[in-house]
């Protein structure tokens, strides 16, 4: 839906009158007073001198009639024209009483202000029109007065000559406020409109645009976005809506300070629009985020060459002499495959750079497959979390056997998850999410403590067996997990090989200090060390040059492959025979046959774990399992 946007956006009345108003309401109060103390004045003077009350009396009584509502109207802003209305109303009706009652001569004396007031309230036009209107009312009146012999003095020549007075009146106060306008509050009013004309300029410059880069804003490109649209509607083209956010500015910020980072944006902006040109527009929605509609009325977009033109984006920046890198993750949605509206389209190429972002991507077209993945990814991140705080979450165990003496030696654990209404979720996909999340680590510690709990109890059960907890890369690096696993190990007083850590491989594409001797330090205080998935991802050998660990665990593609592929049987024989050389223990995951045992057998690997030997279970039902296992060895498998 689109949000209502206010064309030219800000209403007049917001930014210049609000000292007008106060102008003119303070200018009606001082005339209705003014008015009300003459209408008495009159009133007394006839009471007391003249010797008719009737005028006096009728002037008090149309004030009243007429001034006190006009006071309460001037109190609203919205009603104010209607009391100045009111002012007039009674100048009018009080010199047409007074020019019925005393002549024209006293009608016109009184009366003379009127063109003047009637303009100064209502300006020229309406002004002239109220003057006119009492110059003929006065007239008409005093001709019915001198029908009907109600005033003292009238005769027809005077009448006529006091026509044309009122005529005269007329000019004089058109021509003074043209004067005073011309002179003073044209210039003053001009001042004021284009002051005004500036203030709302402003008003909508800092409304509508980015204040560091001048850009239109989020707001204001959902504008440009309908116009394209509808432009491209009526053209019969397609449109494409890049969303581009640049990467690790926090970092740079936080490095080269916040005023040379507000350059580097600049300098970025000045880039990005001059390599677009005129083809699309830019905006920045966010601190580090643009969006860029191209627009080829034209032709058909080509994408590639848009796509082409994005990612060429310079990255390299100079701030202050120092080379600044800026990478960025973009996403692409088009009009009208992806969305009909400013607001979708806006929306789906947002979710296209956060897919890109995803999967480590510079570049990704939005795809309404992956926004399913990505808002199911969404929903099981939070409730992986309430699962964690409420007790949710379990370990199951996958026994390793040893392929020399057909024993169990240790119990992998592998933590399960099922969630009170989308059911059981797969470990496959939730660890990546939590992986991504940052919600690893509190999981990690969980599944440490459980593990080394259910170790205990099965050593004080008489089950000797070790235990392998899965470590993720970005984990064996956090202190607080490190500080754990001493502690635990310390505390529970293991024997030295019983707990067995799998690091998965991907982390070992370079080998930091910092984990060469984290993980030295974990081999020397007991723990078993184990490359998990080794084969699985960029495989660099350097980690095994320079970490302390004790075995490898073979990728199980390769495992499940080897009974009927010669290379992966291959694959498995040579990282069987280098972990040997490298004096490592063996270890073949995925085991789903007999004959793939017997092959790895035949290939001298150490250890072996697979569905073969038994499928992840419940820590209860493993140790009556293993237990059976331990008696009767391959008795409890064929049973
Ligand atoms: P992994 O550590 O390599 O664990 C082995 C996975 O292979 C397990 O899947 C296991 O059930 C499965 N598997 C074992 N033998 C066979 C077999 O013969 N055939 C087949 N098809 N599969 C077999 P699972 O439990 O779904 O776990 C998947 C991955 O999730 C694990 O791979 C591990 O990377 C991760 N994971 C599981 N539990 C944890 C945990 O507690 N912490 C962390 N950080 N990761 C875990
Ligand atoms: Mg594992
Ligand atoms: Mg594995």
């Amino acid at each position: 839906m689109r949000p209502q946007v206010q064309n030219s956006a800000i209403p007049e009345a917001a930014v210049s009158t609000d000292f007008e108003v106060t102008e003119r309401r303070f200018q009606a109060r001082g005339l209705i007073i003014l008015f009300l103390l003459s209408a008495l004045v009159f009133f007394a003077f006839n009471y007391w001198h003249a010797g008719s009350q009737l005028p006096g009396v009728l002037v008090v009584m149309t004030a009243l009639v007429l001034l006190f509502p006009a006071l309460l109207l001037s109190s609203k802003e919205k009603l104010l024209v209607q009391a100045e209305s009111l002012i007039l109303w009674f100048a009018l009706i009080s010199s047409l009483i007074i020019g019925l009652t005393a002549g024209p001569t006293g009608g016109l004396s009184s009366a003379v202000a009127f063109p003047f007031l009637a303009l100064h309230l209502k300006g020229r036009r309406r002004g002239l029109q109220w003057s006119m209107a009492w110059a003929i009312i006065l007239f008409a009146g005093m001709q019915i007065a001198a029908q009907f012999s109600l005033a003292s003095a009238q005769n027809e020549r005077l009448l006529w000559q006091a026509g044309v007075a009122l005529l005269f009146y007329i000019g004089i106060a058109l021509m003074l406020n043209r004067a005073v306008g011309a002179g003073q509050n044209s210039d003053e009013a001009a001042a004021a409109d284009q002051g005004n004309k500036e203030k709302l300029a402003y008003l909508e410059q800092i409304a509508y645009h980015d204040s560091l880069t001048g850009l239109p804003n989020r707001l204001c490109f959902i504008e440009i976005l309908d116009k394209e649209i509808s432009l491209a509607q009526e053209r019969g083209h397609s449109l494409m809506l890049a969303h581009i956010r640049l990467q690790r500015m926090f970092e740079n910020r936080s490095i080269i300070g916040v005023e040379a980072s507000d350059r580097l944006i600049c300098n970025i902006v000045a880039t990005m629009t001059a390599a677009v040109g005129s083809r699309g527009v830019f905006a920045r929605v966010r601190r580090d985020e643009f969006v860029c509609v191209y627009r080829q009325h034209s032709e058909e977009i080509n994408a590639t060459e848009i796509i082409k033109e994005i990612l060429a984006f310079r990255l390299e920046y100079k701030i202050d002499d120092f080379a600044v890198q800026v990478s960025h993750t973009i996403g692409v949605a088009s009009f009208p495959q992806h969305a009909q509206d400013a607001v979708t389209l806006l929306h789906k190429a947002g979710q296209a750079m956060l897919q890109a972002q995803f999967a480590n991507q510079n570049l990704a077209f939005y795809d309404e497959k992956q926004e399913q993945h990505f808002v199911r990814s969404h929903m099981l991140f939070s409730k992986l979390q309430e699962a964690l705080r409420k007790n949710g979450l379990s370990l199951h165990y996958q026994a390793q056997v040893d392929l020399r003496s057909g024993t169990i030696i240790a119990a992998e654990a592998l933590m399960r998850w099922i969630d009170p209404i989308s059911g059981p979720v797969s470990a496959a996909e939730f660890i990546p999410i939590a992986e991504k999340s940052g919600l690893i680590k509190p999981l990690t510690l969980w599944a440490m403590r459980e593990a080394f709990g259910q170790l205990l109890r099965w050593r004080a059960e008489g089950l000797n067996l070790s235990v392998a907890i899965n470590i993720p890369a970005r984990c064996i690096m956090e202190g607080e997990v490190v500080d754990e696993l001493r502690h635990l190990f310390r505390t529970c007083n293991l024997p030295a090989g019983s707990v067995i850590l799998e690091l998965t491989e991907a982390m070992f594409t370079d080998t930091p200090a910092a984990l060469v001797q984290i993980v030295a330090s974990l081999h020397k205080m007991g723990f078993r060390l184990s490359i998990d998935d080794f084969g699985a991802a960029q495989t660099s050998l350097s980690c095994l040059k320079d970490l302390k660990i004790d075995e490898l665990k073979i990728d199980q593609v390769y495992i499940r492959g080897m009974a009927n592929d010669g290379n992966s049987r291959a694959i498995v024989q040579s990282t069987i025979q280098l972990a040997h050389n490298l004096n490592l223990r063996a270890v073949a995951e995925g085991v789903e046959n007999p004959r793939t045992e017997k092959l790895l057998q035949d290939m001298a690997c150490d250890v072996g774990q697979g569905f073969y030997f038994c499928k992840p279970m419940p820590a209860d039902v493993f140790s009556q399992w293993a237990r059976a296992w331990q008696i009767n060895k391959r008795a409890a498998l064929s049973a």
